[in-house]
């Protein structure tokens, strides 16, 4: 396939950025890093790592506008990925391509942009590192040497974390990690029939403890919730974040009442921690547990059960523990 090839190739590019594991994860500090420098080195208010999924942008990171994602069809890093050079444009007002665009035409009213695409190894363009501005504006050369430097850090530190099994915020294992293990125990369950269960936790109105107190004091809750629950647990015991305050914990050798007691034990641990801030802050958790069983053997649908436990935790008032109910046994 040659590299044209490649700029036309949807399914391939989208597979490409499939294989990241990337959308909807929490943000991470080496992305957020490049987007504060661009906008610093070039001059913007705005910059994203934009990744281009089927039918959305999802930013990876985002400085200086609040947003987590948009339409596809609204995305100027759309148009950046369909070509090899950086896309520039001065004026958008002055572009048919965008002078109607509701970015341009409403909030946040961008008028020029600069994008270079995140090419990823194998060739394919999954995302761009855009610098945005609310303002006519040309690039100089050096502004644009800056973006092309940074774009191939920022698919440098997306192999890299593809590698890495841990999370750098929690210590706990990654998403992707921690399925693995699960595939791994239910592999185990199979062969030998060895008990498991699965924990999945959700801190209890954690966007108000953002919205009140900041993110950074959000950050410092998920720590040591994450900590918490971590100490408590067996070293046999493996946790996992599943996403932005939700974690995980396998529990291998253990039947679903040990599993219940486990999870009680970590539901009032997490509400009598003195989280420090100034005053400290008090959260509490629910939690769904589920046991390995017949129809859990897959990674999904084990977490799927758990899951829907956590969510009846979530509706019977929250700080509190649901179990999943195995199914009965189906008559030959
Ligand atoms: P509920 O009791 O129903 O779980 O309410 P909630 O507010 O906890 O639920 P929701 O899922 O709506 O909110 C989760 C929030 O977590 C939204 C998101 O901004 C925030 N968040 C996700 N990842 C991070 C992170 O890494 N750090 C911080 N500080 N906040 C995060
Ligand atoms: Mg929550
Ligand atoms: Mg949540």
């Amino acid at each position: 396939m040659t590299p044209h090839d490649r700029l036309t190739d949807e399914p391939g590019r989208v597979a490409a950025l499939r294989r990241y594991d990337i959308l909807d994860t929490p943000s991470e500090g080496a992305f957020d890093k490049i987007t504060d420098l661009v906008r610093t080195l070039v001059g913007v208010p705005i910059s994203a790592v934009s990744l281009i999924d089927t039918n959305r942008q999802w930013f990876k990171s985002l400085a200086g506008l609040d947003a987590t994602e948009t339409p596809r069809s609204v995305a100027f890093c759309d148009h950046a990925i369909r070509q090899d050079a950086p896309l520039v444009i001065p004026d958008a007002c002055a572009d048919a391509r965008f002078c109607d665009n509701p970015l341009v035409t409403g909030d946040p009213g961008i008028r020029s942009y600069a994008g270079v695409p995140l090419r990823t190894p194998d060739g394919y363009n999954v995302g761009s590192l855009c610098a945005i501005d609310t303002r006519t504006r040309d690039f100089a050369p050096e502004q644009m040497a800056i973006l092309q430097g940074l774009a191939p850090i920022v698919v440098e530190q997306m192999e890299l974390r593809l590698l890495a099994e841990r999370d750098g915020l929690s210590g706990a294992l990654t998403r992707r990690a921690f399925v693995a293990a699960i595939d791994r125990q239910i592999a185990l369950f199979i062969r030998h029939q060895r008990p498991a269960a699965l924990i999945l936790l959700d801190i209890d109105h954690f966007k108000q403890v953002n919205d009140t107190h900041g993110h950074p004091a959000g950050d410092r809750v998920i720590e040591a919730v994450a900590r918490c629950c971590a100490t408590l647990s067996r070293p046999s015991d493996s946790l996992g974040r599943l996403g932005g305050e939700e974690f995980a914990l396998l529990l291998p050798e253990t039947a679903q009442e040990d599993a219940l007691a486990a999870a009680q034990r970590f539901c009032d641990a997490v509400a009598a921690l003195d989280i420090p801030h100034d005053p400290p802050l008090h959260v509490t958790a629910s939690f769904g547990v589920a046991a390995i069983g017949p129809d859990r053997m897959t990674s999904q649908s084990w977490l799927a059960a758990a899951d829907a436990a956590l969510y009846a935790a979530k509706r019977s008032g929250r700080n509190r523990v649901e179990l999943a109910a195995m199914p009965t046994a189906q008559a030959a």
